[in-house]
């Protein structure tokens, strides 16, 4: 069995009628070999074991297709149910908070997402502009 170390980030966050607040980031490194489960970064959908794991992309690409429109539809929609079943009635502003949290753990996240077929599907749309070349 192979043993790899990978970094791996947690973050810890909240959600309340402030939108998304992250109260803690660490990098650790993480041991995995090959029974390791892994989540779907973007929507936590488990991926199964590490060697089943299809798809992974580098902050910078999660970066780029939230520059070009990218919004984590799962995601928001899992903190909108969360909110409504709270009774939380001003949720679509605070989605849009919950949006900007988001963006912002993108932007200091620094290691490698996992990404259920469906995430990176929807993703991969927003990587492919017309007119974005780049050899
Ligand atoms: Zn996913």
């Amino acid at each position: 069995m192979t043993k790899t170390n990978v970094p791996t980030e947690d973050v810890v966050f909240e959600i309340d009628k402030d939108g998304m607040r992250i109260i803690e980031t660490k990098t650790r490194m993480m041991s995995m070999d090959d029974n390791t489960q892994v989540v779907c970064d973007i929507c936590s959908k488990p991926l199964g074991k590490i060697k089943d794991m299809k798809h992974v992309l580098s902050p910078e690409s999660i970066t780029i297709a939230v520059r070009n429109g990218y919004r984590p539809e799962k995601m928001m929609k899992a903190s909108k149910d969360m909110l409504i079943e709270m009774g939380e009635e001003k949720y679509n502003e605070i989605i849009e908070k919950v949006f900007e949290g988001w963006k912002s753990m993108v932007d200091q996240s620094e290691t490698p997402w996992a990404l259920c077929d469906d995430c990176f599907k929807n993703i991969q749309q927003f990587l492919k502009k017309p007119g974005d070349k780049r050899h």
